[in-house]
């Protein structure tokens, strides 16, 4: 009965069925059974008339009504029902549907009425409220908390309104038993966690017997879904590793121990310390790795890039460090190049503005292998840059490239390298766990030692004039400034004008020859781009104007001011961004969100988050309850993600338990072959026909 085709229960037929399919997607009667509600009211208790004050919450009477008028005309034209009960009366209204209503409201018998109570010249009344024959409410299933259905407008006309659904799904119900909804899940596991078995679980999200039931009943039924994930993402990752045999990197050699003992320029932290022991790990297993690491802006991911690539070199092999703007590309490769000079290592950039004959020479020398490190951006990725052999590819700010640009990196070696790509937004633990289980994932989540936590404060138009002043006495003590505009789409020409307009008005603010403004936006010739940069690094300008090419990772210490206009057009994740821009340095940074002085409610709630915390993760957190995965993870199996009950924010604990589970599980018994896990292996076979295609890191 499951799986047979709603057209044949009772009360659909062919029409209904094919607008259910069409606006719900329920084809079948399991699919209509798992068209779980989306909220519950709760109709345990009854008032009286006496007690029924106005108020936001809806509540129940039980009386009868005693008498219909009609009044008003025009829009105002209503049916006024007369409702009374023991300790007094008040009115029911309609303003629509009057013929309706008249013709079926129950007289002189005794209903149950459900609304919310407004006073309107000294009286009360209720508006459009639910009435119900007492005979009938005293048939349903259940007391308590009544299920609300979603339903569309379409469904609507034809009857299908929450009520009619509720109707629909009650008559169906009647096919939840065991041999329709055969449980799954080890029995061991449902006494453990106190579930019910599936079939009474699927009745409760329906017909709860009371809150517990049914918060149980979601538990059980939301950690079939986290748990069938798991599964799925274990057995991807399994299958991928025996795809990808790695180069196995076994030496701890002489070059990233002479580094490691004379050359680092400081102590790493433990959380630096802890992730290279994790790639080293990783890296001598002979399977290929695939490891994702997070860490906040500042945490010093770089120097762990840098320490894999040194293990590379010991091995054997040349390494790729590939990040997303030339500008990062140039910064990483000035940062690196007295560490790779020192140990006598060739050192490469290769980007869009690298010169041809400077092309060609680098080609040339990665070909030949004499290029032991090759920093670059996406011209990286070129068929004509070819590798004698690569070993480890990084990618750095991983979000801002797509998958196939990573994939690329693996076909530029016969044996695939090992891939490190890095982030510095981070993703709540439980999301990563979700989204991205069949990878391995680094966490640094611990700051270098020293820095002082960037002051984040809200400030409106009106205050221009003393932020300003704030500039000014900033520059005076000999520090610089970020002022940062939305250009969301670097071809939107409205956000351009606001960009330039706000340039000039800098200029007259902070005139030549006692202060000196860059300008970088993404419509400059790279050169011009990076010849502004270059003048703002050095120090020779106080002020950069910048749209969002300057997000990810650039870096000048002696900054310590962020100033964000429009910040409420901005997401939370590229605020925290733009912030890490500062507080890089010894000095106290600051951060200023402007905004204009009405905000919507998100955004009033990320202008907050900002100002309270300066933790990535716990922005994260904040960001995920906002958005939802599939906006923070953008198209990456997003899909996988789309749940019925399941929510990642708030199960958290489910989703490590569903994790627990899945590897336990699989470990016991790899192959599901033991004769208990047979009901397990035909779900689990049946929810993963065509959803894993095992993808590669990031
Ligand atoms: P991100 O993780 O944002 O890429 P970086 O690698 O750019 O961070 O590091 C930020 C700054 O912190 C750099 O100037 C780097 O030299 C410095 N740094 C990194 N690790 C440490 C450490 N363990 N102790 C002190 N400074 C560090
Ligand atoms: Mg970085």
């Amino acid at each position: 009965m499951w799986d047979s085709p709603l057209e044949y229960l009772k009360g659909v037929g062919p029409q209904r069925a094919a607008l259910l399919a069409g606006e719900l997607g329920l084809r079948t009667v399991g699919d209509l059974l798992q068209h779980y509600p989306f909220r519950y009211v709760d109709r345990s208790q009854f008032y009286t008339v006496a007690q029924a004050v106005e108020g936001p919450a809806e509540i129940q009477l039980r009386g009868t009504i005693t008498r219909l008028t009609e009044a008003g005309s025009g829009p105002k034209k209503r049916v006024v029902a007369h409702f009374e009960d023991a300790t007094g009366s008040l009115e029911l209204v309609w303003f629509q549907g009057a013929k309706w209503i008249k013709s079926s409201l129950p007289l002189n018998e005794e209903v149950v009425v459900y609304g919310k109570v407004t006073a309107f010249q000294q009286k009360r009344n209720i508006t459009h409220p639910e009435v119900e024959k007492w005979a009938d409410f005293r048939q349903r299933p259940v007391r308590g908390l009544f299920p609300v259905y979603s339903t569309t407008e379409k469904l609507t006309s034809r009857g299908l309104h929450a009520r009619g659904l509720a109707k629909l799904i009650a008559g169906a119900a009647v096919h939840l038993d065991a041999p329709n909804v055969p449980e799954w899940l080890p029995e061991n596991w449902l006494r453990q966690f106190n579930w019910p078995v599936r079939h009474e679980a699927v009745r409760s999200m329906h017909f709860p017997a009371d809150a517990n039931s049914l918060s149980t009943a979601r538990q059980r039924l939301a950690f079939e879904e986290l748990f069938l994930l798991q599964m799925g993402l274990q057995v991807q990752k399994t299958q991928r590793q025996k795809a990808n045999r790695g180069r196995v990197f076994d030496r701890v050699g002489p070059y990233f121990l002479h580094f490691y003992e004379n050359e680092l320029p400081f102590e790493l932290t433990e959380a630096q310390k802890r992730v290279v022991r994790e790639i080293r790990q990783d890296v001598r297993t002979g399977f290929q790795m695939n490891r994702l690491l997070q860490g906040d802006v500042g945490s010093g991911k770089t120097m762990v890039a840098f320490l894999s690539m040194l293990l590379a070199k010991d091995n054997g092999t040349q390494s790729c460090l590939m990040a997303p703007t030339e500008i990062l590309a140039q910064q990483h490769y000035a940062g690196l190049l007295p560490y790779a000079e020192t140990m006598d290592l060739q050192l490469e950039l290769l980007t869009g503005s690298t010169k041809t004959a400077e092309r060609n020479r680098i080609l040339a020398d990665l070909a030949s292998g004499k290029v032991d490190f090759i920093v670059g951006t996406h011209a990286l990725l070129e068929d004509r840059v070819a590798f004698s052999n690569l070993g480890l590819a990084i990618v750095d700010e991983q979000h801002r490239f797509g998958v196939a640009q990573r994939a690329t990196l693996w076909k530029k070696s016969t044996v695939p390298p090992h891939m490190l790509v890095m982030t510095a937004t981070p993703i709540p633990r439980t999301l990563a766990m979700s989204a991205y289980g069949d990878l391995d994932c680094s966490v640094i989540d611990e700051l270098p030692p020293g820095r002082k936590p960037i002051e984040t404060v809200h400030r409106t138009d009106s205050h221009r004039l003393k932020v300003w002043g704030f500039l000014k006495q900033q520059i005076a003590l000999g520090r610089q400034i970020y002022l940062v505009y939305p250009l969301i789409e670097e071809s939107e020409t409205l956000d351009y004008k606001d960009l330039m307009d706000g340039y000039e008005s800098i200029r007259r603010d902070f005139p030549a020859p006692q202060y000196a403004v860059s300008i970088v936006h993404g419509r400059m010739k790279p050169a011009d781009k990076d010849y502004e940069m270059q003048r703002f690094v050095r120090g020779e300008t106080q002020i950069m104007v910048a749209t969002t090419v300057i997000e990810v990772g650039v870096n000048v210490p002696n900054a310590s001011v962020m100033i964000i206009e429009n910040a409420e057009r901005f997401g939370l994740s590229q605020l925290h961004q733009l912030r890490g821009r500062v507080g890089r340095g010894a000095d106290q940074s600051y951060c200023i969100l402007m905004t204009g002085p009405k905000l919507s409610d998100d955004a009033r709630v990320r202008v907050e988050t900002m100002c309270r915390t300066n933790d990535g993760f716990e922005i994260a957190d904040v960001d995920l309850s906002l958005r939802g995965p599939g906006d923070l993870l953008g198209t990456r199996q997003s899909g996988l993600l789309e749940f019925k009950l399941a929510r990642i924010s708030q199960d958290q604990s489910l989703v490590q338990t569903a994790k627990w589970c899945a590897e336990n599980l699989l470990r016991e018994d790899p192959t599901l072959g033991l004769p208990q896990h047979q009901a397990l292996k035909k779900a689990f076979t049946a929810y993963a026909r065509g959803k894993f295609v095992w993808s590669k890191v990031g």
